[in-house]
Parts: structure tokens; C-alpha cells; sequence
């Protein structure tokens, strides 16, 4: 986090698919009071059967996410599980934070270096599962993908746990107050 950044901090929360980022985003930013606001990502994945579009994810087609890249309107965005695009729309930053308001961005380990390069004041947490058997059972939990994304999703996690160090701080979600608690502190100590 640098000096530069005070009120309304842009906030990277990453960790692996099933860990809970959503879960303890949503939580962090119920409790906000309108301070802080989820950034609703753009995705090509399908969305799941509880899942709305505009509320859970931007769900474009190929087509639109390309032509978003083309005209400049992605802060970021990655190829996830070597399957689909992932990214962040500027729309869902700046005007945020130019009202005052911060914003979270729940992405993966790829479009959080991406932030960092781009060098934009931020404060990035790691969520760590309290073990793996722990995140495998919560993506069975989650109940809505089937085996052969499960696998790529355990796959991919072992990568992504061993780049935690490159967040300024990482947390466990054990027990999910506890999580919300942790990510809530970290963000008030640098919201002044
Ligand atoms: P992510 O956004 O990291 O992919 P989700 O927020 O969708 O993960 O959570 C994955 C599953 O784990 C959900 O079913 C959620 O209810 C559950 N979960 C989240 N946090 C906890 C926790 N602390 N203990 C037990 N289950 C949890
Ligand atoms: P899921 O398909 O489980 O919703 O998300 C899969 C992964 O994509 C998660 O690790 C999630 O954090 C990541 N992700 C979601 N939105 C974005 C985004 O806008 N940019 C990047 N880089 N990753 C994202």
C-alpha cells in the first residue's frame, strides 16, 4: 500500500477457487455501510444455476470480452483454467473510487500481479484454505461444477498457494467471522 492511497482503498482479495473469497467479500461488505462495494467481474464461463448476470458476474461472449480488450476498457483480465476469460472492467473501479467508495476485487493470482504492475495504489490479501482437503471439499460443496472442472480447479489451486507471498498480507478461512474480522482490519488500517 502506498502513501498515496487513503479513504477509499482499491482492495485485491485472490486465493483459490473455493476457498471462500466470495463468501468473505460479501460478508466484509455487508457490514460496510456503503463504504466499500464489490467490483462485479466480467466472465465467458457459464454461470451456475443460482448465479445473475450483472449481480454475480458480467456474462459476455467471447466476442464481447475481446472487443472489451480492443477498446481499452479492462483494468485487467487473465485466462483462467487455460478455459476462460476472467477480467475486471473499468466502469466497475474507477467511478467507485472517484465517489469515495472502495472497491474490492475478487480475482486470481494472475490478474493480481497484473494490478501490481500496473501500479496502482492497492492492498492485496491471499486467503489460504485451512487445508487442501478442506478447499476439495468445498468445491464439492458448492455443489455446481463437475469432476474434470474440480480437478483442473485442485490443479490449478496447488500453483496459485505456493505465489501467496506476493501479497501484502495472507489470511486462513477457518471459521468465516474470524476471516471477515481479519480482512476488515487490514482494510480499516489503511482507510484512516
Ligand atoms: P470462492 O469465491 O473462493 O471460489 P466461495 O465463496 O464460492 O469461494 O466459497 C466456496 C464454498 O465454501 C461455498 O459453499 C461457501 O459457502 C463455503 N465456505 C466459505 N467460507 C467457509 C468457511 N469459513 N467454512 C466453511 N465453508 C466455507
Ligand atoms: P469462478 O469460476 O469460481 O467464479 O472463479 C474462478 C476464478 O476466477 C477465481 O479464482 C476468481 O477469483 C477468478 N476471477 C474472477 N473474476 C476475475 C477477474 O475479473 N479477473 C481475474 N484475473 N480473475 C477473476
Amino acid at each position: 500500500m502506498t502513501d498515496s492511497q487513503h479513504r477509499a482503498p482499491l482492495v485485491v482479495v485472490s486465493g483459490p477457487s473455493g476457498v471462500g473469497k466470495t463468501t468473505v467479500v460479501e460478508r466484509l461488505i455487508e457490514g460496510a455501510h456503503g463504504r466499500l462495494r464489490r467490483a462485479i467481474t466480467a466472465t465467458t464461463r457459464k454461470a451456475r444455476p443460482h448465479e445473475q448476470d450483472a449481480r454475480d458476474y458480467h456474462f459476455w461472449s467471447e466476442d464481447e470480452f475481446r472487443k472489451a480488450i480492443d477498446d481499452e476498457l479492462m483494468l485487467e483480465w487473465a485466462v483462467v483454467f487455460g478455459q476462460d476469460f476472467y477480467g475486471t472492467p473499468r466502469s466497475e473501479v474507477d467511478p467507485h473510487l472517484a465517489r469515495g467508495v472502495g472497491v474490492v476485487l475478487v480475482i486470481d493470482v494472475q490478474g493480481a500481479a497484473r494490478v501490481r504492475e500496473l501500479g496502482v495504489p492497492h492492498l492485496s490479501v491471499f486467503i489460504n484454505p485451512p487445508n487442501i482437503e478442506e478447499l476439495e471439499a468445498r468445491l464439492r460443496g458448492r455443489g455446481d461444477t463437475d469432476e474434470t472442472r474440480i480437478q483442473r480447479r485442485l490443479a490449478t489451486a496447488r500453483e496459485e498457494l505456493a505465489r501467496a507471498g506476493e501479497f501484502d498480507h495472507r489470511i486462513v478461512n477457518r471459521d468465516l467471522d474470524e476471516a471477515v474480522s481479519e480482512l476488515d482490519r487490514l482494510i480499516r488500517a489503511v482507510s484512516g
